[in-house]
C-alpha cells in the first residue's frame, strides 16, 4: 500500500511513517510544511529508503497536493498535519483555523477529485483517514464515565474546535461525496521525539535543567496517556480495517492527573540523574489555570479493540521511564528545539 501521510515530520506523524515503512513494509509519501513543530531527525532513518519520499508542502496548496496524489498513485491518505498545541491556540488561534480547518478542506477536495478519478477496485479500496483527538468531546467530570464514539462534540479550546470542525467536514465528504473516510480520536500521546512544549516532554527537560515545573491550577486535571507507538499502531489498524464512515476512539487506559504525572517525572529523573539541588518535586510551581481548561478526558477504546483487534501495549510507568531515558540519551535532538517557535 502507498500512503500519503500529512504532517509526517511531527511527533505522531513521524512515528506513523516509521511504523508503516519499517514495520509494515508500506510505502509513504510524506507532505509536511515544516512548521516550528516539525523535526527532520524523527524521519532521518527513512531518508534514502526506497519506500519513503518527502515533499515540503502546505496541505492548503490544493493543486500541488492533488498533483502528488496522482503522480504517486497513492492508495490512502492519513491526515495528521495540524497545529496541535492548545496553549498556542488560545494565544493565536488564526493558524489553527488556517491549517486545521481550511487546510483540511483543501486536502479533502484534492482527495475527493483524486478518489473520483480512480478506477475500480482501487476506488473502493481508497481511504481518507482524518486523525483527530479526544478533545473534541469536551470535558468529562472526574467521576463520569468515558466517551464513546456516539458522544456529541463539545470542544472547549480553539484547538479542539478546529479539530471538531475538520471531523465534521471529513464526515460530510463521506456522506455527501462518498469519500471513504475513517476517523480516529486519540487521547493524550507521549513518547520519544515529542516537541518540548507538550506536558511530558517539557517537564522532563525542565526537570533535567533544574528549571521550575509549572502545573496549571491545582494539577487535578486528568488525561488518559497513550504511548506514541501504540497510537501509531492503532492508526495503521484504523486505516486498514476501519469501516468507512466510522470513528474509532484510541485510548491508553492510563488516566493520571497532571500533578501525578509531573511528580512521577520528578521522581524518575531523581533516580536516573540525581540533582545536587535536591528532589525535583521542589521545582513544582502551581500557575494560574489555562482558560477553559477541561477537567478530564477519557475515551472508551472498546470499539477499536473489538473491531480492529488493536490494544494498547505500553503500561504508563514503563512507557514513561522509557521516554525519560530517551530524552536523557538524545540531547542532540532536543537541545536545538528548546525555545523554538516562541515569540
Ligand atoms: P505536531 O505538532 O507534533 O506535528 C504536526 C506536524 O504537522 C508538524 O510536522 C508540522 O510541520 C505539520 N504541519 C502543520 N501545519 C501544516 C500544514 N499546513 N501543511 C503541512 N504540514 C503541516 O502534532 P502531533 O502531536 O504529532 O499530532 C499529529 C496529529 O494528531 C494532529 O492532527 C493532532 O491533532 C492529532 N492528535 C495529537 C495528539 C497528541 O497528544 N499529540 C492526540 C490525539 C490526536
Amino acid at each position: 500500500m502507498k500512503v500519503l501521510v500529512t504532517g509526517g515530520c511531527g511527533f505522531i506523524g513521524s512515528a506513523v511513517c516509521r511504523h508503516l515503512v519499517l514495520d509494515l513494509g508500506h510505502s509513504v509519501v510524506n507532505i509536511d510544511k515544516m512548521t516550528y513543530a516539525a523535526s527532520e531527525g524523527s524521519t532521518a532513518m527513512l531518508a534514502g529508503h526506497p519506500n519513503y519520499r518527502f515533499h515540503r508542502l502546505d496541505i492548503a496548496e490544493r493543486e500541488a497536493v492533488a498533483a502528488i496524489m496522482a503522480s504517486e498513485a497513492v492508495d490512502a491518505v492519513m491526515h495528521l498535519a495540524a497545529e496541535s498545541h492548545v496553549d498556542r491556540s488560545i494565544d493565536a488561534p488564526a493558524a489553527f483555523v488556517e491549517t486545521n480547518i481550511v487546510g483540511s478542506f483543501a486536502l479533502l477536495q484534492a482527495a475527493r477529485a483524486y478518489h473520483a478519478s480512480l478506477p475500480e477496485p482501487r476506488r473502493s479500496a481508497f481511504r481518507f483517514h482524518h486523525v483527530s483527538t479526544d478533545e473534541v468531546y469536551g470535558e468529562m467530570p472526574l467521576e463520569g464515565g468515558r466517551f464513546s464514539e456516539e458522544h456529541p462534540f463539545r470542544p472547549s479550546s480553539p484547538y479542539a474546535a478546529s479539530k471538531a470542525a475538520a471531523d465534521h467536514l471529513a464526515m460530510a465528504w463521506h456522506h455527501t461525496y462518498g469519500l471513504p473516510v475513517v476517523l480516529s480520536h486519540g487521547s493524550n500521546t507521549y513518547g520519544p521525539w515529542q516537541f518540548p512544549e507538550k506536558l511530558i516532554a517539557l517537564m522532563i527537560l525542565n526537570g533535567l535543567e533544574g528549571r521550575r515545573l509549572p502545573v496549571y491550577g491545582t494539577g487535578e486535571n486528568v488525561r488518559d496517556w497513550l504511548h506514541v507507538e501504540d497510537h501509531a499502531r492503532a492508526l495503521a489498524c484504523v486505516l486498514s480495517r476501519g469501516r468507512p464512515g466510522q470513528a474509532y476512539n484510541i485510548g491508553g487506559g492510563n488516566e493520571r492527573s497532571n500533578l501525578e504525572v509531573v511528580e512521577t517525572i520528578a521522581d524518575v529523573l531523581d533516580e536516573m540523574r540525581p540533582s545536587p539541588l535536591g528532589p525535583r518535586r521542589l521545582l513544582i510551581t502551581f500557575v494560574g489555570d489555562r482558560p477553559g481548561h477541561d477537567l478530564r478526558y477519557a475515551v472508551d477504546a472498546g470499539k477499536a479493540e473489538s473491531e480492529l483487534g488493536w490494544r494498547a501495549q505500553q503500561d504508563f510507568n514503563t512507557g514513561l521511564r522509557g521516554t525519560i531515558a530517551w530524552y536523557l540519551d538524545n540531547e542532540a535532538w532536543w537541545r536545538p528545539l528548546r525555545g523554538r517557535g516562541e515569540a
